[in-house]
């Protein structure tokens, strides 16, 4: 089997597990005597390819980086890549530096990216690494779990306090436009309302299940809302409620969790609180779930390289890893379990 030199980079939004792929792809590729060589910032490391775009991994730094969250490499959005004539410059880069091919961990952003690097004859082999586990096309995406078991403890710390003080709160997760972190959040802790941007909701239905929950004498419910769900919310003058209560409010503010959390205390007379829980989900230590499939989807990427095959995003289906085109890929679009969602709603 003829050596192969590999370009590997993280692209998009970090997620938790990046670096225990990275590493793995390292040490395997290694094993079967392949150099691998780190490409920093995304696609900007291609652009011009200098010494401080290009990371040649050591064993003992590979130790190092192996549990850390974060990226190691770092990541970025490049917005000259879509550029066709840039895309030519980075594949004439990889080839003058012998790169045989090129391994990219993001999200359908960068399988876009990868894709189009494809075409102008670069192989590329795409690993899912996102949080927001909005890839129609497996069922596991790198820091999903991790982003989940964060906001589930998040919850349940909140939901502590929640019941000392016999007080409803709302906890805002991220998930771009997937609802699926909201959706296993709530599943994991026992949430009563949920909030996904993949459903239409209005304020005065959130009260009214409030007020029912209080009177039933849950009066410590918990809603999970997702980061972009208030292009879904039906019109409802929030503000004159505001106003009313004495906060100041521009005509032109726009809705978010803590406003949600005032309105709904005065529509529902109940001391509402907010959290957001934010980026702690994406820079966390990534689960042995994470990490494992990180390892596994390495070792489906030395192997496809290996044997010649490339312009692939993996994936894993019915609980194993496997592979697809990237463009196949692409085209599924993520199920939303609009089921669990609505019993949520109901128990
Ligand atoms: P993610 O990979 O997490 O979905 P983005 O959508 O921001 O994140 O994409 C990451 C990067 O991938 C972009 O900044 C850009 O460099 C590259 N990319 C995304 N879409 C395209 C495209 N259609 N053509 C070329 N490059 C793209």
């Amino acid at each position: 089997m003829a050596i192969k030199k590999i370009g590997i980079l993280t692209s998009g939004g970090d997620s938790p597990g990046m670096n225990a792929c990275v590493v793995s792809v390292a040490r395997i590729a290694n094993h079967y005597g392949m150099p691998l060589v780190g490409i920093k910032r995304g696609y900007n490391g291609l652009i011009e390819m200098n010494d401080h775009d290009i990371e040649t991994f050591t064993e003992s730094e590979l130790l190092d980086i192996a549990d850390l969250p974060g990226t190691y490499l770092r990541t970025a959005r490049c917005k000259p890549f879509y550029d066709p004539e840039v895309r030519k410059q980075a594949a004439k880069n990889l080839n003058d530096n012998d790169f045989e091919a090129l391994i990219v961990i993001g999200g359908d952003g960068s399988f876009n990216g990868a894709m189009l690097l494809a075409d102008l004859g670069i192989p590329c082999v795409c690993i899912p690494g996102t949080i927001d586990n909005d890839l129609g096309y497996t069922e596991k995406t790198l820091g999903y779990d991790t982003a989940v078991n964060v906001s589930t403890n998040a919850v349940r710390s909140i939901r502590a306090t929640s019941r000392s003080h016999d007080r409803p709160h709302i906890v805002q997760v991220m998930g771009r436009r997937s609802g699926d972190i909201a959706l296993k959040t709530a599943m994991a802790t026992g949430a009563e309302l949920l909030i996904v941007p993949e459903r239409e909701w209005s304020i005065e239905d959130t009260a009214e299940r409030f007020i029912n929950l209080i009177k039933r004498g849950n009066n410590r419910a918990t809603l999970i809302i997702g980061e972009h769900c208030w292009h879904q919310m039906k019109p409802f003058d929030w503000i004159s409620v505001l106003r009313e209560n004495g906060i100041a409010v521009h005509d032109d503010e726009e809705m978010d969790v803590d406003k949600l959390a005032k309105v709904l205390k005065y529509l529902c007379k109940a001391e509402i609180r907010a959290t957001t829980v934010g980026y702690t989900q994406r820079g966390a230590t990534p689960s042995s779930s994470d990490c494992s499939f990180a390892f596994a989807t390495a070792e489906e990427a030395v192997n496809l390289i290996r044997s010649g095959r490339s312009n692939v995003a993996i994936g894993q289906k019915h609980g194993s890893v496997y592979n697809l085109p990237i463009e196949d890929a692409l085209n599924i679009r993520h199920k939303f379990n609009h089921a669990s969602f609505e019993l949520i709603n109901k128990l």
